[in-house]
């Protein structure tokens, strides 16, 4: 499966803590991830992850257009409720954009631990 991982900044310690659980099931998938999030997994965690730009830059608008034509299977998104972002439409864009194409996108760690134990039962 192909699986975009994106992690605002208050939750890119989260999503290292996540992958690092479930890093043996990751290295199975085909990764890509927004930027700043991509090269934390690749560093400290070791993953092999395509890394788009940073979602301020579109990086969110790339993972959503590659979900729509087919190319991303799940997305956890880890979003920061307690910050504003510059970014907040694109960010609605790709959670819309997985609802359009029912597309599983985990936008907390509850819910992202219930996708990726769910995916390593397959
Ligand atoms: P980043 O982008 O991984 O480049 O920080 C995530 C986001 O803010 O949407």
């Amino acid at each position: 499966m192909h699986i975009a991982l994106v992690a605002h900044d208050r939750m890119k310690d989260s999503m290292v803590a996540l992958a690092t659980e479930f890093g043996a099931l990751l290295r199975q998938h085909t990764l890509m991830a927004t930027g700043t999030t991509g090269g934390r997994l690749q560093t400290e965690v070791g993953l092999t992850v395509e890394r788009l730009l940073s979602g301020p830059l579109g990086g969110d608008l790339q993972i959503g257009a590659r979900l729509s034509v087919g190319e991303v299977d799940a997305v956890v998104f880890l979003r920061d409720p307690m910050t504003a972002q510059p970014h907040e439409p694109d960010i609605n864009a790709l959670v819309r954009a997985c609802d359009v194409h029912n597309v599983p996108c985990a936008t907390n760690l509850a819910t992202a631990r219930m996708l990726l134990t769910c995916l390593a039962q397959r």
